[in-house]
């Protein structure tokens, strides 16, 4: 038999053992914004990992502990892998069909909270590594794993991580965490990722609320002090009045519009999912509309808080108001930058008063479209999922890759189980196995390729 079928014939026999595997890992709850669970779940990658053969630790960070593994194969190249073992919170408990920390098998789906997001890319990416050895004895090149606790909040000490831990995760390429199918089907291949700053800003114009009769015409009132901020960031023209917040902004290449050109039409299907009558700055669909998605900065408002909102008339001047505020960031921009410009706009403006709490941030990284470990991924999926993954040129969300791209200078590529309806995030999370299966079957190739 060729390895290929081998490989193949392995999977295809020991699936209900993955799944097995996988439904113990997501019985194990470790959701990073309530620390629930967190050291027992670094415990369980760590044991999963040391089972088949890899030199395993537990290593501390400031918060939840990143588990590294490491096995030495044929070649002399090295494949990363980054994923985390962290979950969202499973709330709201009543909208799961069944309990999201007891996995459920039916109609071909797992479900329960972390079986995309991430554990399955885990054990399916595990579950490879078992075939290769079955069928090879070896795996074909070296293969370390990095699993962090904390990438659902913000991954606030992994860039520091990476920093610190620069040879030890020495390689020569990544498989990024998440990756999946579109509607159609279709295996995506995302080069990268927008960066991101997120701050709250805040405004206490009083230690108590007042009377809006007594406050209202002689007391500084904090909501329109905060609203008044804000609305120095961004006009209506959707510029963001920053300083210098557009000098570092690369356009996008002329690979990268024919690379969005070749992408299936959104503006209706925003429209429908989402009920937006229309798009900002004239936009009406095609490309253009594409383009505009992921490489331009964005300033929103994410929330805003200030005075009374129940129901009914509260006569009340609120002494405090805050708002969270995310900017996205596209290369080359930086959120040290935008912090700074942040303060120094403010403070030009005569918003002294309005204090900025960082809470979280990273750098924007992109992967050439063109490099070959992105053709070796891609080239390996058709013979998988029947046609070629679609590149996408980047992400409008935002994730901690740079320090891989930037720190490791690795290209990073994404693959994985996911689908239009894994329900990452939310109630009722699920994967489908079939979709399991091919992801695992991927990276077997992915990996029996890049040993050559
Ligand atoms: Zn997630």
């Amino acid at each position: 038999m060729s390895s290929y079928a081998e490989i193949d014939a392995y999977l295809d026999s020991h699936l209900d053992d993955s799944i097995a595997e996988l439904s113990r890992f997501v019985a194990q709850p470790s959701v990073g914004a309530q620390n629930l669970g967190m050291q027992e779940c670094a415990a369980l990658t760590a044991e999963m990992l040391r089972k088949r053969g890899f030199a395993t630790e537990v290593l501390p960070t400031g918060g939840a502990p990143v588990v590294f593994g490491e096995r030495k194969g044929k070649g002399g190249k090295t494949l990363l892998f980054y994923c985390h073992y962290d979950v969202q919170p499973p709330e709201p408990l009543e909208l799961w069909e069944t309990p999201p920390f007891e996995p459920s098998l039916r109609d071909g789906k797992l479900y329960g909270r972390g079986v995309s997001d991430d554990k399955g890319h885990l054990t399916a990416r595990l579950f490879a590594v078992d075939a290769l050895l079955a069928a090879l004895g070896e795996l074909p090149c070296n293969v370390k794993f990095i699993v962090e606790g904390e990438e659902e909040t913000s991954s606030v000490h992994l860039h520091d991580f990476v920093l610190n831990n620069l040879e030890r995760l020495k390689a020569d390429a990544c498989i990024w965490e998440f990756g999946g199918v579109d509607h159609e089907e279709t295996p995506l291949e995302y080069l990268g990722l927008r960066g991101i700053c997120y701050v709250e800003l805040s405004v206490e114009t009083a230690s108590i609320d007042v009377h809006s009769g007594l406050g209202g015409s002689i007391f500084p009132n904090a909501a329109w002090r905060l609203v008044w901020a804000l609305n120095s960031l961004k006009g209506p023209d959707e510029r963001i009045r920053l300083p210098g917040h557009y000098d570092k902004v690369r356009p996008p290449s002329a690979r990268d519009v024919e690379l969005m050109d070749l992408l299936p039409e959104t503006a209706e299907v925003y429209k429908q999912q989402y009920g937006v009558q229309s798009f900002i700055k004239g936009l009406t669909g095609g490309a253009a509309l594409r383009v505009e998605e992921v490489f331009t900065p964005t300033c929103t408002i994410c929330g805003l808080t200030s005075g009374y909102q129940g129901p009914g008339s509260k006569t009340v001047q609120p002494a405090k108001a805050s708002a969270k505020v995310d900017f996205r960031l596209v290369p080359d921009q930086e959120p040290a930058d935008v912090l700074r410009a942040l303060r120094a706009h403010l403070d030009a403006q005569g918003f002294t008063d309005v204090k900025i709490e960082f809470l979280g941030g990273e750098a924007p990284a992109r992967t050439d479209p063109d490099d070959p470990f992105i053709k070796l991924v891609c080239d390996t999926a058709p013979e998988i999922y029947g046609k070629p993954m679609k590149l996408i040129p980047m992400s409008g969300g935002s994730g901690p890759n740079s320090p891989f791209v930037h720190e490791l200078g690795l290209p990073v590529a994404t693959a994985g189980l996911g689908y239009p309806d894994s329900r990452g995030h939310a109630p009722n999370e699920n994967i489908r196995l079939d979709l399991y299966l091919k992801h695992a079957r991927h990276m077997a190739r992915v990996l029996l390729e890049f040993g050559k």
